[in-house]
């Protein structure tokens, strides 16, 4: 089918830039430092869960909409454990097709045409995706170099009386900030003010290192305006098996239901056993993925520094941001079009993330930590040895 079919509004949305790059280090043989997943599978007792799941016969067939119960109970428990928060399983979680569906799901139920989205920018991309599909508008709010802290002057003047939703990200990728109590604050006050919903995308909940996440849903005031997204892929490394929920209040919960259930209807029955089991079970092993993933975070961090890269150390999630003029390239995506084959390694241009990048947001690329020590130092190597620059 030709691809003037698609309906023009969606025209723009081409092709995500992380499926592109993963391509690309499989074809150029590359290392790929670009689409962020883990080499190295989660818990062996979370897959062993899995099969004997699969083998006792447990969510082979349609596992009920909002979850099978052991799941939503582990999701509910998390977040009391975790956050201190009570929430009712039967009515306050969704599980979700990984937080991409939670995203697309919040974005069809509370997004109607003409209605804008204020989101932090740079943002992943199913952001600005999800909200067109639901014919709304996605309002950025930019976090700059070096911080990207959240600047509440720039949020009040996001808002119109067409916003309807707060679409945040803490850990925020790409950036890999977190956002702080008084950035959460801002926030909070911007949202009970003008009464909007917050929609919260927390994946890398468990990936803050050197502060603590906390959820906005904790704030006062919050809990009854926000629905958090969380999902099992980022805290387990078991990214393939997309399972993802949402916690809320029972009515926004509801609505999220309404449209998830003509999405995927259900999704991974035998998996949603294996994260009930990783929720109870593993925390620990979590606790050890966030110091390990701390030291790779200043590994990487490090070894971009030493190569004459500047580098915005992250403060949480599996990515680390750099800005390529510092070795002399305007250009981020013909640098990381470049660097399969000067260096085999593979890159994100972060570009891509931006609504309308100017000549600094240009020159950010993005590069992910999510993987083993050797890779990285590999990877590291390679740049180290290859020729970077711009005129080569
Ligand atoms: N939100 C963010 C910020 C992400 O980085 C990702 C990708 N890992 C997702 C959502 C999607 O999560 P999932 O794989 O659970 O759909
Ligand atoms: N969240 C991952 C990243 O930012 C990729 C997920 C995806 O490819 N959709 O790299």
């Amino acid at each position: 089918m030709s691809s003037d079919r698609l309906v023009p509004h969606l025209a723009g949305l081409g092709t995500t830039i992380f499926a592109e790059m993963s391509a690309l280090a499989v074809s150029t043989g590359a290392i790929n430092l670009g689409q962020g997943f883990p080499d190295v599978d989660g818990p062996p007792s979370v897959a062993e869960a899995a099969i004997s799941a699969i083998r006792a016969g447990l969510g082979n067939q349609y596992p009920p909409g909002p979850g099978v119960p052991v799941l939503r109970q582990a999701i509910a428990a998390h977040q009391e454990r975790w956050y201190g928060q009570t929430l009712d399983p039967d009515t306050d979680v969704l599980v979700t097709a990984g937080a991409t569906e939670a995203i697309a799901a919040a974005m069809l139920a509370f997004v109607d045409e003409g209605d804008e989205v204020i989101a932090l920018e740079p943002f992943y991309d199913s952001y600005r995706a999800t909200i067109t599909m639901a014919r709304g508008s996605c309002v950025p709010v930019r976090l700059d170099p070096p911080t990207f802290r959240l600047d509440e002057v720039r949020l009040r003047a996001a808002v119109t009386d067409r916003t309807k939703v707060i679409l945040l990200n803490s850990p925020h990728n790409p950036t890999g900030a977190v956002l702080n109590r008084d950035e959460l604050d801002a926030v909070a006050r911007v949202a009970i003010e003008h009464d909007l919903l917050v929609v919260t995308d927390e994946v890398y909940e468990h990936l803050a290192f050197d502060e603590p996440h906390i959820p906005i849903s904790k704030l006062p005031g919050m809990a009854e305006r926000t629905i958090s997204i969380s999902s099992a892929g980022k805290t387990f490394s078991f990214t393939g098996w997309k399972i993802g929920w949402v916690t809320g209040p029972p009515e926004y919960v509801a609505a999220v239901r309404t449209t998830k259930q003509f999405l995927t209807f259900v999704s991974g029955g035998p998996f949603q056993f294996a994260v009930a089991h990783a929720l109870e079970n593993e925390m620990p092993w979590v606790e050890g993925l966030r110091e390990s993933m701390a030291d790779r975070r200043d590994l990487l961090s490090d070894g971009l520094t030493q190569l004459g890269l500047t580098t915005y150390r992250p403060r949480g999630t599996y990515f680390v941001t750099t800005d390529v003029r510092s070795i002399g390239w305007e250009d981020a995506l013909a640098f990381c079009r470049a660097l399969p084959e000067r260096a085999a390694v593979v890159a994100v241009p972060c570009s891509v993330f931006y609504e309308d990048p100017g000549p600094a947001e240009r020159a950010l690329v993005r590069w992910t930590f999510s993987k083993q020590e050797q890779v990285l130092g590999d990877a590291l190597a390679r740049l180290a040895s290859a020729n970077l620059s711009p005129t080569a």
